[in-house]
């Protein structure tokens, strides 16, 4: 897959420019020409790297990168930030925005390519970290990290918080009877299922072997048993290559005020959905 490069500036001569510089290399773009247009292309394009201007309507460059490196969703993604004169640079950095490199505009392509390359390697490194590798979703420490942020935002805004614990039934006869490369297929098959299932502001990961987790924001326990039956329906219906149909048990929980049992919850309950016959989803009870 071809690199992705979010360009951000309110200029469209600065925008032209930095299109024509980057159109010689492999790489895949997008444009942003706000700083709010820069957190909605972020969520959507996911990029590798951004080259994100400062002064810009609405949200300038400096909140924009303060905001994605708050995000553990987006904490892998190399800033570069553009900014007009040494003197402003120098202003910027003081503020500790986060981005990871300056660049000084008028800029010197070479230099701004040469800093281009660095940091898609940088960020590459760092997704590593925390992606699994078979299915590309976020691994179980991406997970953590995502859950102690939103725990937080809950704490902050009294906003619901749910997660679904999504466990295959019988994987064990897939990869006996089938092999476990059959097994790996149908585990990469459920990811993608699970990715189209979710919105944007969800995080979805593997928390481990033939397990997965998604993380649903501003979402109430009814809404998330909503969304896991929509998976459980989903997955069903499937036919996977080489496996024909798989089924999911799911439980589903909602955080209930600093509540960090969240994780217990959710497995609790899908294990009730095991006990119960399979192919179902149970809901945590509350706590009252
Ligand atoms: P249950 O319905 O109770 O969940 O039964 P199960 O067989 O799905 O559960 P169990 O925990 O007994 O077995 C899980 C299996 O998942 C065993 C393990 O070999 C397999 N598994 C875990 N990770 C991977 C993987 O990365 N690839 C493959 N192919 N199999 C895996
Ligand atoms: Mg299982
Ligand atoms: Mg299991």
């Amino acid at each position: 897959m071809p690199d992705k490069i979010l360009i951000v500036d309110d200029s469209n001569m600065v925008r032209k420019t930095l299109r024509r510089h980057l159109a010689r290399e492999d790489v895949q773009l997008e444009e942003a020409v706000d700083g709010q247009d820069a957190l909605e292309k972020t969520a959507t394009f996911l990029p590798d790297l951004m080259v994100l201007d400062v002064m810009m309507p609405r949200l300038d460059g400096i909140e924009v990168a303060k905001r994605v490196k708050a995000d553990p969703r987006f904490s892998h993604i190399y800033i570069i930030m553009l900014t007009a004169m040494r003197e402003v640079q120098d202003e910027v950095k003081g503020l500790d925005s986060g981005a990871d490199d300056y660049v000084t505009k008028p800029f010197n392509s070479e230099t701004l390519m040469a800093r281009i390359h660095r940091g898609l390697r940088l960020s590459k490194e760092k997704s590593a970290a925390t992606r699994d590798p078979l299915t590309g979703l976020g691994n179980r420490r991406a997970f953590d990290a995502s859950l102690a942020h939103e725990l937080a935002r809950v704490q902050r805004s009294g906003s619901p918080l749910s997660l679904i614990m999504c466990d295959i039934d019988h994987f064990k006869k897939v990869n006996d009877s089938l092999g476990h490369e059959t097994g790996d297929l149908v585990l990469k098959e459920l990811a993608e299922i699970i990715k189209i299932n979710c919105r944007e502001l969800d995080v979805p990961a593997r928390f481990g072997g033939e397990e997965f987790v998604i993380l649903l924001p501003d979402t109430t326990l009814e809404g998330a048993a909503l969304a896991a039956e929509r998976l459980r329906a989903a997955v069903e219906t499937h036919a996977f290559p080489g496996a024909g149909h798989v089924t999911v048990s799911l439980g589903v929980a909602q955080a209930s005020g600093n509540s960090e049992n969240l994780v217990k919850e959710s497995d609790q309950a899908m294990y009730a959905a095991k006990q119960s016959g399979r192919n179902r989803v149970c809901v945590a009870q509350p706590v009252p």
